[in-house]
């Protein structure tokens, strides 16, 4: 049985797409057709935007209600949400190939904290009066920075989509999404939730296409603000737009971040902590610590560690409750990583294990977990995202050294730093040039700011930092002298 959907979410309803095209989505684990829904057109967007603006403006807009009111809304939406957790996490699980175990508490469970985190944050805001310098005070007020557009990758959809939609419709915008071609299906029912929980007509509107009605609804003239996750690549041609137009952006894109092991570190008794931080979901999440960075000291024992980590991994179905590593999201996706592992054997990399497709499966875009060796910081599998499991083991002397290797990257999203001591962690966590390190783990809380440094984005999402981005300040002098 397939999923197949007729209409697009807009203005509320199931509203009838103005072309006939439709987004397949294959399964990439049994290469199956498994749903359809319609692709949107710009006629569509155009329609969805008004919505979305009408929804904001109009007689009893959602930016002019107060902001306990719309918590009323989203705390119901994310009751409707839970309520579909399960089905969330197994329609993303069979798009993209993430664990199903992953995919309850990333993709099922994420959402609706998320909502309720920033539902009862915005609730609980007021305006502040500040006493001036000048003998008078201003009152700084805060109202949503208007219609949204934004844009989310396939990796982790929901998790992505609702770092978005909580903080935005908190705040009172509203929003025109469009979510990757890969992984539609869990969007549509997020359509479904937002229907049941009565969430009014136009606040959220969904559009899924590619990259070309992306760049339209990015450059739309209804559009305020606007959100993407994604390529490095895309966020630039994003970033010229919004320059162009001086529009507000918050951009969350690649990553290359190091785990660095210090020389006092027991890997294998974090080793479960250790997967989570570098090979998560099959690779395919911006801040895993891929490049591993290793005292020359202990090199060749924290290289068999990773790599026995490697070996014993579960790879198979991923809606098997105890696999551990699926397939990745499509066949284009499994021969950019095989590039990867060939440059990487090219510039003098040595595979301890993996560098194949994965046992006798003949369907399925498996890739095995890969360890390199001998890895050098100026290798290209060093500094280039492969998004796919693929880790390199580079040597250091020194703590300054392994400074120096961590902060030689156009990246600086995640990492992690593996020390029997917190605190020497944190003090080397300080010099990484990076938006969010972890000590012995990586766990971006929902309420600490989560972004990116050079290549890895403009902005922060999550914590208050990810409220304020969807608002705009006002300050009304008081008692004017
Ligand atoms: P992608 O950039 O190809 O696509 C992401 C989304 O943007 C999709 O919905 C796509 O249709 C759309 N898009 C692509 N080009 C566009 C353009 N020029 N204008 C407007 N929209 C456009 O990325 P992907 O392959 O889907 O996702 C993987 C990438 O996302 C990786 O680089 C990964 O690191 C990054 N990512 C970053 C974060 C983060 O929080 N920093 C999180 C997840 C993924």
């Amino acid at each position: 049985m397939t999923i197949d959907y007729e209409g697009l979410y807009i203005r509320g309803e199931w509203a009838r797409p103005a072309g006939d095209t439709t987004i397949s989505v294959i399964s990439p684990t049994t290469e199956q057709l498994i749903g359809s829904v319609p692709e949107a057109s710009e006629r569509d967007v155009d329609d969805a935007v008004d919505a979305a603006r009408a929804a904001l403006e109009g007689a009893d807009g959602w930016g002019t209600w107060a902001p306990t009111r719309r918590a009323e809304v989203l705390h119901r939406f994310a009751d409707e949400l839970d309520a579909r957790a399960e089905e969330t996490a197994r329609r993303v699980s069979s798009q993209n190939g993430m664990a199903i175990s992953l995919a309850r508490q990333f993709e099922g469970g994420f959402p609706s904290v998320l909502l309720r985190y920033y539902a009862d944050m915005a609730a609980a805001q007021e305006d502040e009066v500040r006493p001036g310098m000048l003998g008078g005070s201003t009152l700084v007020t805060r109202s949503p920075v208007g219609v949204v557009g934004a844009i989310v990758p396939w990796n982790v959809p929901q998790a992505i989509t609702f770092l978005k939609l909580g903080p935005a419709l908190a705040a009172g915008c509203t929003v025109v999404l469009k979510p990757s071609p890969e992984t539609v299906l869990d969007a549509f029912l997020v359509a479904e939730a937002a229907i049941a929980a009565g969430v009014p007509a136009g606040v959220l509107n969904i559009v899924p296409g590619g990259r070309e009605l992306g760049a339209y609804l990015v450059a739309h003239p209804g559009v305020d603000k606007v959100s993407f996750t994604g390529s490095t690549a895309a966020g630039r041609s994003i970033a010229r737009t919004c320059g162009e137009l001086l529009r507000p952006v918050t951009l969350e894109l690649g990553g290359k971040s190091a785990a660095v092991v210090l020389d006092d570190a027991d890997l294998a008794a974090n080793i479960e902590s250790f997967f989570a931080a570098t090979l998560l979901n099959n690779g395919q999440i911006c801040w895993l610590g891929t490049r591993i960075l290793a005292p020359r000291s202990r090199y060749s024992e924290t290289v068999d560690t990773i790599t026995d980590l490697a070996k014993g991994l579960k790879i198979g179905d991923p809606l098997s409750d105890d696999t551990q590593m699926g397939p990745l999201v499509s066949s284009r996706q499994r021969e950019r990583v095989e590039g990867y592992i060939e440059k990487g054997k090219g510039d003098g990399g040595r595979v301890t294990t993996g560098g194949g497709r994965s046992g006798s499966r003949d369907t399925g875009w498996f890739v095995e977990p890969t360890v390199f060796a001998d890895v050098q910081t100026g290798h290209t599998i060093a500094q280039e995202e492969i998004f796919g499991p693929v880790l390199a083991v580079i040597p250091y002397e020194d703590e300054a050294e392994a400074v120096t290797i961590a902060n030689h990257s156009d990246y600086g999203l995640g990492g992690s730093i593996w020390t029997a001591d917190p605190e020497r962690g944190a003090q080397f966590a300080r010099r990484v040039a990076s938006g969010t390190v972890g000590i012995n783990g990586y766990s971006n809380d929902p309420t600490a700011p989560f972004g990116g440094i050079k290549n890895s984005g403009l902005g922060r999402e999550l914590g208050p930092e990810g409220l304020a981005s969807y608002q705009q300040l006002k300050s009304i002098y008081l008692d004017v002298r």
